[in-house]
Parts: structure tokens; C-alpha cells; sequence
């Protein structure tokens, strides 16, 4: 499922405020609740379950509020997931932690407690439902709302309502399913291309370096370094400082992601590639072994936005085994297998002497294992081959040089990137 955030400035009509805040008020009693419930000194006792919460919550805490039934259960979620980041810091990241504390300034809608109209929506609250309609930006050209919110297949899944100064803010989720149509690419051009922790995030066969991985883990560490500042201080807003943060640094990061796979599937594109191969996933954690959970979820993500992207213009995402796309030498029939053929970014045959960057060298590599399972897998697939720099290179290692003029230019460099 493809997910997307954005924000929406809400000017509520006829009163609501008070009920508005009042619901606030509730919702954060409700979280409180529930999260005094789970809490422990010992962290080993702390009870994150969101079921074994609810069983031991839910009745109470609608007695004590005035809330929905589903504003009490978004309420528990939203205090398991703190307490399950408790644990979570504790017991893998070994940092000092403390009970979270929720301020009156959230309550999370789904789908039975927020209906969206064209102009406005309503909102449940402890007493009946408010209306508050949209205020939209006066350019909304080439922003997330003409992106998102007018475009039918984008679904309002859920929101959080928030209060900063007096304004109230709605941050909603999109959803949109993937479609998976995976027609069959009869013969075909194929785009490899390889996935790194470090130095660019995507290489292509084409030679396009895209996106940098130092920077994004960089930017994921200082973000982590802050939360953790944060917990430690244990201060009364920092739970849901932390909370905000993470939201930010979330749509900050599948943003930056979102742009790669972009220029992947423009690469793609440019060369008339049918497909794009890409490492299976589990291969992918398997071969980078010290990949943070971070990095695994941003190749997932990279994956998913390139398969989405790719769809748009009928080309066919497939992944491949990774096993020795990096120590293969990828230059025409030669193919020769070494560890010591790379050196970091170095590839250099030991039989050929051919050099290349080891990152390109592997994106070549990727592309010739779905081309090599295209014709080993039957009929039909004789005339496909990977796109290269200048040319393409088919499963023999023959190698064409492109016809067009001018159409291959140099490596997409994008500075944003
Ligand atoms: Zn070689």
C-alpha cells in the first residue's frame, strides 16, 4: 500500500471549537489511561499488546469519557505504539526511557469518525459531530493537495486532527493500492539496477547514479540521536515532540526516496526499457547483512515507489538473486566470477582487465540475470537484452551500440539528489 501525508488548515464552523477541545481533552485522558495502564519501572513488564490494552481498558475508558467507541480505540492505539517505542528504545537501542505523557492536542480520526466532502468535513467529537471546512492554499498548483486530494484513486484512509495557536490542522493519510499488473514483456529491454547503503543509493546498467545514501542515513541518525535526547529528558511534551518529529522525518525521507525511484523509472524510460530488474529484497538484507532496519525499510520503499512509478508507464518491475551481481564482470561475453575482481568502488577483471564502477558494474550484472532468466524460462523471450550507456548488450554478451542520435546523454545528475 502506498502511503502519502498532507495538511489541511481547517476553519470550523458554527462553535465547534469548544466541542473540538473538549474532545482534545478526552482523547489525551483516554491515551493517559491507557498508557498509565501499560506502564512499568521495569521495563520487561511494560504492556505494549494492543489487545491485551484493550481488554483492559476499553470498558473503563468509556465509562470515564465521552468519547466514540473508535476515538477510545484510536486513543489505546495511539498509547500502545508510544509504549511499544518505550520497549522498543529500551531493549535494542539501550536508552533511558520514561512513561509517555500526552498532550491535549491530538485525536486521530478513521474512517467512522471523519467523513471528507469536497469542501468540507465532518468530524466526530464528545458530542455529535462538527463541521469544518477546508481552507485550502491560494495556489494549489504543484502542491500534495492537487496531487493527492483531488485525485480519485488516492483514498482518504485516516487522520489526525492537531491545534497549533488556536488554528486547527488536519494531517491526512493517502492510500493508494499498487496495481500489480505484470503483463508479460514478450522481448524486451531491460534497466538494471543496484541498491546500496552507502555512496549512491541506485546505480543503473545505464550508468545514472542516483540519490546519496550517506546523506540519508545521516539525516536518519541526527533524527535519532534527537529522539533520543528527547526521552531522556522525559519532559512532559516530549513524547509527543518525538511523535511529530518522526512524522516529519518519515515524510521527509519516503519524499527523497520517492524522488530516486522517480528518476529510476525516467531512466527507464529514456533508454525504452520494457522492465526494470531490480534485487529481491531478501537477498537485498541477506547480502548487506549490517543493513539498519532503516535501510531495509528505505529499499522496500524505493522498491515499492519504482514499482508504482514504473506502472504508470506499462513497464514491468521483476527482481532477480543478487548472488554475485558485484563480483561478475559485466563487460560483453566475458562474465568471469572473482571476489577480487572488486575493490569498493573499483571493479577491475582479473581475466579481461575490463574497469568499471562496481556499482554500475553490479546494475549491469542485475539486468543480465533477468535477461538470463528470460531466456532460460521458454519461448517467446529471444530478443531481449539490457540497456546500457550507449547501446544495449542481449544474453550472449553482443553488444549494440544505440542508433538513435543523441539520444543517450550523460548520466542523470540530479543536484536535488
Ligand atoms: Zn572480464
Amino acid at each position: 500500500m502506498l502511503n502519502r501525508n498532507c495538511e489541511v488548515k481547517l476553519d470550523v464552523l458554527n462553535d465547534g471549537d469548544a466541542l473540538l477541545d473538549e474532545t482534545f481533552e478526552q482523547f489525551r485522558e483516554a491515551a493517559q489511561y491507557v498508557a498509565d495502564y501499560g506502564w512499568s519501572d521495569n521495563p520487561a513488564n511494560i504492556i505494549d499488546s494492543k489487545s491485551e490494552l484493550h481488554d483492559a481498558t476499553y470498558e473503563e475508558v468509556r465509562e470515564q469519557t465521552d468519547l466514540v467507541a473508535n476515538h477510545v480505540q484510536a486513543a489505546r492505539s495511539l498509547a500502545a505504539e508510544a509504549l511499544d517505542s518505550c520497549t522498543e528504545l529500551y531493549f535494542e537501542e539501550d536508552q533511558a526511557i520514561s512513561k509517555p505523557t500526552f498532550r491535549g492536542t491530538v485525536v486521530v480520526y478513521d474512517s467512522r469518525t471523519i467523513t471528507f466532502n469536497d469542501d468540507h468535513c465532518t468530524l466526530s467529537t464528545t458530542d455529535g459531530r462538527v463541521t469544518a471546512e477546508y481552507v485550502f492554499p491560494e495556489d494549489a498548483s504543484d502542491t500534495p493537495f492537487e496531487t493527492y486530494w483531488e485525485d480519485p484513486a488516492w483514498e482518504k484512509s485516516s487522520a489526525t486532527l492537531h491545534k497549533r495557536e488556536g488554528t486547527y490542522y488536519l494531517h491526512v493519510n493517502f492510500q493508494k493500492e499498487p496495481e500489480t499488473d505484470t503483463s508479460t514483456v514478450e522481448n524486451g529491454t531491460v534497466l538494471g539496477v543496484d541498491f546500496n547503503v552507502d555512496g549512491y543509493l541506485a546505480v543503473t546498467s545505464t550508468g545514472a547514479f542516483l540519490g546519496n545514501a550517506d546523506f540519508l542515513t545521516h539525516k536518519r541518525d541526527v533524527y535519532e540521536r534527537k529522539r533520543g535526547n528527547l526521552q531522556q529528558t522525559g519532559t512532559r511534551s516530549a513524547h509527543l515532540t518525538i511523535q511529530s518529529m518522526g512524522d516529519r522525518f518519515g515524510n521527509w525521507s519516503e519524499d527523497y526516496l520517492h524522488r530516486v525511484a522517480l528518476a529510476i523509472v525516467l531512466e527507464a524510460r529514456r533508454h525504452d526499457c520494457d522492465a526494470i530488474a531490480v534485487e529481491n529484497l531478501k537477498q537485498i538484507r541477506e547480502r548487506i547483512s549490517n543493513a539498519s532496519k532503516f535501510q531495509q525499510w528505505a529499499f522496500k520503499k524505493l522498491q515499492e515507489f519504482v514499482a508504482y512509478k514504473a506502472e504508470d508507464y506499462g513497464i514491468l518491475v521483476d527482481d532477480v538473486k543478487p548472488q554475485y551481481t558485484s563480483q561478475r564482470c559485466s563487460h560483453s561475453e566475458c562474465g568471469f566470477t572473482h571476489e577480487d575482481n572488486r575493490d569498493g568502488d573499483e571493479f577491475e577483471c582479473l581475466k579481461c582487465g575490463k574497469e568499471l564502477h562496481s556499482d554500475y558494474n553490479a546494475a549491469r550484472n542485475v539486468g543480465w540475470r533477468l535477461v538470463q532468466h528470460w531466456l532460460k524460462s521458454g519461448a517467446g523471450r529471444a530478443n531481449c537484452q539490457v540497456a546500457l550507456k550507449s547501446g544495449t548488450v542481449n544474453g550472449n554478451g553482443e553488444f549494440s551500440p544505440t542508433t538513435k542520435s543523441g539520444s543517450t546523454g550523460s548520466p542523470l545528475t540530479s543536484p536535488r539528489l
